[in-house]
């Protein structure tokens, strides 16, 4: 038996999942991972909590196992992206709490970047949009806030990194400092073309390119796990690593150009693979797929909906209509159609392709008749109408459009939402066999660059749980979306700048 240790470090817990060469999970562990929120519209991590979390997880997950060190073929890593982490190089100790993907503390710092018209030579460079979002402008904030940072990432004392490089920095004792395209993708200071940091965009950021770590493809020879930390004989080789959407992509088995895959949680995180060709497309990222050792760089569009699931949960908690988010499928069930209400939950502003912060939630469309009912369905409704304004633009940029969806996350439990999605988007949803897509990918990575699989075998062996056909009518389907973009554009600039 051989088997794969797969570390998911997210955004609110840290997991590790055993799998073997079937992918059937052997041992898993998780803990959460505390949030820190100092100020309104900042989102902090401490460091020590991101590896002391992971670290304990992979160690429980192993000892359920208790397998022989041999047995161990490899380590992968899946990890939430853009997170922004500064440390010592002597000793490991970090500068400041990580700033978190979520933190819109650098939304001023964008504001001059665009100001000087930097936003255009950074989309073209990086494939990303000017957002506080994305690694750049953090580190600058940290170089730029913390008492004598700058001086001493100039000397080469300091180091960068995002999730990934910090855990590999920690496995390893400080002998990494590496991270893997898909991760570096999501920075702002790498060019997806020629795959290497970028000395204009590090002038523009003003970023000493001494911080900066080394960028491997994903499934390549990243070094040794220290054995004595995961409680094992022996170090266990590191043979992948990739950002979490991108190890989404990955565990579905999305490889050739034409491939998507939504994850519904929180919010849903849409990727369609581009193959070698990094297209672009209006109003979504260009960003690296997962690449392996000897291949050329691979490419995918990507799509962010920021209130997808969160509108469940805002129906639970906040109206109180259902007890729990399986409920919302039930209720919407008891009324025969959305009646003409639509819901656009833009909670936090709208993501792909609006990127309108100013935008807010609105419920339109509301007569005499209206029910609780009406309502559920509006929410779960709007998370397939907005799956599809990311998706849209994204199936255009790729010849042949849009075969299939491969969906996965907590939301995709909701049959009545998968359907609606196979029939608003007029293509099959095709749902996982696996909840834990973004670690199954890891591992499938894993499992590449240790040598032991192939995407053709992946490819060949993934089969969906569920597939949904459209039914709906396409005269119906294109009322309802119509309708809802009339609603998408009365919820736009709500807010007063
Ligand atoms: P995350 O990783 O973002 O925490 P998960 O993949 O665990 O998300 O999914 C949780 C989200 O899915 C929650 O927002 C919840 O409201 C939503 N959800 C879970 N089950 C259902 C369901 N049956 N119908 C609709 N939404 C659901």
């Amino acid at each position: 038996m051989k088997y794969i240790v797969a570390l998911d470090q997210g955004t609110t817990s840290s997991r590790t999942i055993v799998f073997d060469l079937e992918g059937t999970v052997r041992a898993q562990a998780q803990q959460e991972l505390r949030q820190y929120y100092p100020h309104p519209g900042w989102v902090e991590h401490d460091p020590a909590e991101i590896w002391s979390s992971q670290l304990a997880t992979a160690r429980q997950a192993l000892a359920q196992l208790n397998p022989k060190a041999a047995e161990i073929a490899a380590l992968a890593i899946a990890n939430q992206r853009e997170t922004t982490l500064l440390w010592e190089r002597a000793t490991g100790r970090p500068l400041s709490r990580a700033i978190v993907w979520q933190d819109r503390r650098t939304a001023g710092l964008c504001a001059q970047l665009r100001a000087q018209g930097a936003e255009a030579q950074i989309r073209a460079k990086t494939g990303l949009v000017l957002d506080p979002y994305f690694s750049a402008t953090k580190l600058c904030w940290l170089l730029d806030n913390i008492d004598g940072a700058r001086a001493r990432a100039e000397a080469g004392t300091l180091a960068f990194g995002t999730v990934d490089t910090w855990l590999l920095w920690n496995l390893s004792g400080g002998r990494m400092h590496l991270t893997d395209v898909t991760n570096a993708s999501r920075t702002q200071l790498f060019d997806i073309h020629r795959m290497q940091w970028d000395e204009e965009l590090l002038r523009l950021m003003r970023i000493p390119s001494r911080l900066l770590p080394e960028v491997r493809p994903s499934a390549s020879a990243f070094g040794a796990a220290a054995g004595e930390l995961l409680g094992l004989p022996q170090s266990v080789p590191i043979t992948a690593v990739a950002g979490d959407q991108q190890a989404a992509l990955f565990g579905q088995a999305c490889f050739g150009a034409g491939m998507a895959k939504n994850t519904y949680g929180t919010g849903a995180f849409i990727l369609l693979h581009t193959g070698s060709e990094p297209l672009q497309a209006p109003g979504v990222l260009t960003t690296a797929a997962c690449s392996a050792l000897g291949e050329p760089p691979q490419y995918a569009l990507e799509g962010s909906v920021f209130t997808a699931g969160a509108a469940v949960q805002w129906l639970r908690d906040e109206l109180g209509i259902i007890a729990d988010a399986a409920e919302s499928e039930r209720l919407a069930a008891t009324v025969a159609d959305n009646g003409g209400v639509y819901f656009v939950p833009a909670l936090s502003g709208l993501g792909a392709p609006h990127w309108d912060p100013y935008a807010r939630g609105l419920i339109v469309g509301l007569t005499r008749g209206v029910n609780r009912g009406h309502i559920a369905r509006a929410a779960l409704e709007a998370v397939a109408f907005q799956t599809r304004d990311a998706l849209e633009p994204m199936a255009q940029a790729v010849t042949g459009g849009l075969a299939e969806l491969r969906v996965d996350g907590g939301a995709t439990a909701n049959d009545l939402l998968m359907q609606f999605q196979a029939d608003i988007l007029g293509c099959p949803v095709l749902r996982a066999k696996t909840a834990e897509t973004t670690a199954l990918g890891a591992a499938w990575l894993g499992a590449l660059g240790a040598g032991l699989t192939s995407r053709a075998a992946l490819a060949a062996g993934w089969t969906p749980q569920r597939r949904f056909e459209p039914q709906m009518s396409a005269g119906r389907s294109a009322a309802l979306y119509r309708q809802w973009r009339r609603a998408v554009e009365r919820a736009r600039g709500w807010i007063e700048a």
